[in-house]
């Protein structure tokens, strides 16, 4: 069996500087990550993080990947631009899936992909009721029609993203406010989802529909078999499609 060649990105820097997040992910966000998505036998990890040689994506590790997971939040400005027009032409070109996770929607590649500024208004930790809005889309299987995440971080309406293709999640927070949690889009020959719960202090990664939910996202996102090579180029069409046929 082909096995999915999953990437978890990740900044890497909250679990080394504030002793309650590194207490809650003594390996980092992204190994508690690969840990649950190990249960599944289609897929194998590699880590990567900021801090690592070529900021964890050297060539020959982003060109063996088929989906990219991203957690960034404090340094999303040190990630080199360089690097993020690689990921995004590879997304583009269908040679990979994107996940945004949380604070990921401020990320350089989830904004240089889906085209806006990812802007949100954030608040205190409190109940967040992650609501399933399209039990149909296969992110959504073996989701119930609500969960509840007894602590994250409040993220608000208005979310300046474009309007989602799927709009597979929509959250309630205690506090009153609304948001879209899980939002699909389709880019070039590429799928992207994000995915709102996940702040540093919070066990959401420790929550087992949160869990489905990104074993679900990564088998979705994974490249279609496109059947031909796209590049980032746009081709001038040098032979008569009808002769095709005619021939
Ligand atoms: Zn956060």
């Amino acid at each position: 069996m082909k096995k999915i060649r999953v990437t978890i990105w990740n900044e890497y820097r909250h679990e080394k500087i504030k002793p309650s997040v590194a207490a809650l992910y003594p390996n980092g966000l992204h190994a508690k990550i690969a840990e649950f998505l190990g249960e599944c036998d289609d897929i194998e990890t590699t880590l990567a993080a900021l801090d690592d040689p070529n900021q964890g994506l050297p060539d020959d590790v982003l060109n063996n990947t088929d989906v990219l997971i991203w957690w960034g939040h404090m340094a999303h400005d040190e990630v080199d631009d360089a690097l993020v027009e690689k990921i995004r032409t590879r997304v583009l070109t269908g040679k990979m899936g994107f996940i945004a996770l949380h604070s990921g929607h401020k990320s350089k590649p989830f904004m240089r992909i889906v085209g806006t500024n990812g802007n949100l208004s954030w608040g205190r930790n409190q109940k967040e009721v992650v609501w399933n809005l399209l039990p149909s889309s296969p992110i959504a299987a073996g989701i119930p029609d609500h969960f509840i995440l007894e602590e994250e971080e409040l993220y608000s309406e208005p979310f300046y993203i474009p309007q989602p293709d799927a709009l597979v999640f929509g959250s309630w927070f205690e506090d009153g406010n609304i948001f879209r949690s899980g939002a699909c889009f389709l880019r070039g020959a590429g799928k992207v989802f994000y995915f709102q719960p996940g702040h540093e202090t919070c066990k959401s990664f420790y929550n087992p529909y949160v869990q489905r939910i990104i074993k679900n996202a990564v088998h979705w996102a994974v490249p279609a078999d496109i059947g031909y090579e796209l590049d980032d180029k746009c081709p001038q069409y040098k032979t008569k499609v009808i002769d095709e046929f005619e021939s």
